[in-house]
């Protein structure tokens, strides 16, 4: 007898079979944190690459080793390897630990597997994302009439979409940022065929207003300036009405990149930090970051459903015309992607089982923890503070020290698995970036995470340890 083919996810039988080897799964993720034990495994890419190609290989054995074996070992060593943005001492960058709740979410949809470019791969998916987008972008523009907005792979994609937009409605644009930017806006004018953007500096972190008012009376039209809420470095957020007056009366479209600030919007007490953002003509907002999705979960929201008719295709195996008279939904134009994941699911999984509290809390919460770090900086006569929080980006540096010094600390605790910090280049020095997005972060927590810059400054001034 010839051994059947595994089992597949779906139909009644699917669930049986998953549940045994998501069983599997789970322990796997278990002991994998448990070997770990920290923010991220110890002993650098020396460690770790070896560990991980170990239980790799062979990457196609001639006989398989079963569902069991195979996701024990695979499982067990990624999460021994993970940097885990779960730990509250994982937080250089926007690298969002999700909630436990989104990522079951996340299992249907691979179990699933809608695929939302066609109405026949997803239909009750084509309707939830219909209505997700739908309530995500009347958040972001409160009323409009007829508002949309896209599910996109993060915020670069929405960057790019915006600027593709912007072109379509306006010809080749010449596209103003700050150097505060995010670099996929000039990626994405390269990407385009666009003007490589004109760069407005931004001295004290945010766009400088007297030179984007330079740059918009001497840039040849048509222009799209580009705003962040949340810079990657500092967290800082453009003066975004004031941007927009500018805009208004220079004739020019506006983007605001608010991949990281946008989630605010949840807040009613730091919602007014954004204040503006619906005067713009696209919003880029990643619910992977201050939205706590595992990846991706981006959204490009526009005012006018219209102006997504630029994405408009045709493809008769996926939507033809006949199809679409009949009244099928005709989702191709929605994405340049093709098959694509419900990534629509986890969000409204999310957003049903915590509602506007449950998100406003998390973000308050995680706001009020990088005030607590800035606190406990200034208190430290050691280390000096580089500015107060806007969002929940800290940068710090130890008193004296240089800009290797920083440099070498940081990796130091990289590769001893102490703590994953980022680093930001501002104002002329280099600077320790700690963003934190973990709303389980407490005092103690940032005690610790200063208290091991702290030590490590101290043994690199007295040479204990190697540089
Ligand atoms: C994270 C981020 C991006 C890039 O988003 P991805 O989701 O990583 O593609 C762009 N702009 C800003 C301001 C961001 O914070």
């Amino acid at each position: 007898m010839p051994t059947p083919p595994p089992p597949l996810a779906g139909t009644t039988t699917g669930p049986a079979a998953l549940r045994p080897l998501i069983d599997t799964v789970l322990t796997a993720l278990h002991d994998g944190a448990h070997r770990r034990d920290g923010p991220l495994p110890a002993g650098g890419p020396d460690a770790v690459t070896p560990r991980m190609r170990t239980a790799t290989h062979p990457v196609v054995p001639d006989h398989g080793t079963g569902p069991h074996e195979a996701l024990r070992t695979l499982i067990t060593a990624l999460t021994e390897g993970a940097a885990d943005p779960a730990d509250p001492l994982c937080a250089a960058h926007l690298h969002t630990p999700p909630l436990a709740l989104a990522a079951a979410a996340d299992l249907a949809a691979s179990a699933l597997n809608p695929s939302m470019d066609s109405w026949d791969q997803a239909p009750a998916a084509s309707a939830l994302e219909a209505d997700i987008t739908a309530a995500l972008a009347a958040e972001v523009y409160p009323g409009r009439p007829t508002p949309d907005a896209l599910v996109t792979t993060g915020g670069t994609e929405s960057n790019q979409l915006a600027l593709l937009l912007a072109r379509e409605r306006n010809g080749p644009v010449q596209t103003i940022c700050a150097a505060n930017a995010h670099h996929s806006i000039t990626r994405a004018a390269w990407l385009l065929g666009l003007p490589e953007p004109v760069v407005v500096p931004a001295p004290t972190g945010v766009m400088d207003l007297a030179t984007l008012q330079e740059a918009l009376t001497r840039s040849p039209r048509p222009l799209l300036v580009t705003a962040t809420a949340g810079t990657t470095d500092t967290g800082r957020i453009d003066p975004l009405t004031d941007i927009a007056d500018l805009c208004t009366a220079h004739g020019a479209e506006l983007h605001i990149d608010a991949a990281y600030g946008g989630p605010l919007l949840f807040s009613p007490t730091h919602r007014h930090k954004i204040h503006g953002l619906d005067r713009a003509d696209s919003v880029t907002l990643d619910l992977h970051k201050l939205g706590w999705q595992p990846a991706s979960a981006g959204i490009l929201a526009v005012p006018h459903r219209h102006h997504l008719d630029p994405l408009h295709h045709r493809a008769s195996y996926l939507n033809a015309e006949d199809d679409t008279e009949a009244g099928l939904p005709d989702l191709l134009g929605r994405s340049l992607r093709t098959t694509r994941r419900p990534d629509t699911l986890k969000i409204a999984v999310t957003l049903r089982a915590l509602g506007r509290s449950g998100i406003a809390d998390l973000i308050d919460r995680t706001l009020a923890a990088a005030h607590h770090l800035a606190d406990l900086i200034t208190e430290t006569p050691t280390l000096d503070l580089y500015d107060r929080p806007t969002i929940s980006t800290v940068l710090f540096r130890p008193t004296d020290a240089d800009d290797t010094t920083v440099a070498t600390i940081r990796r130091t605790l990289l590769t001893r698995g102490h703590a994953v910090l980022g680093r930001a280049h501002t104002g002329n020095r280099l600077w320790l970036k700690a963003t934190l997005l973990n709303p389980h972060t407490t005092p103690q927590d940032l005690h610790t995470l200063l208290d091991l810059v702290d030590r490590l400054t101290n043994d690199l001034a007295e040479g204990k340890t190697p540089r």
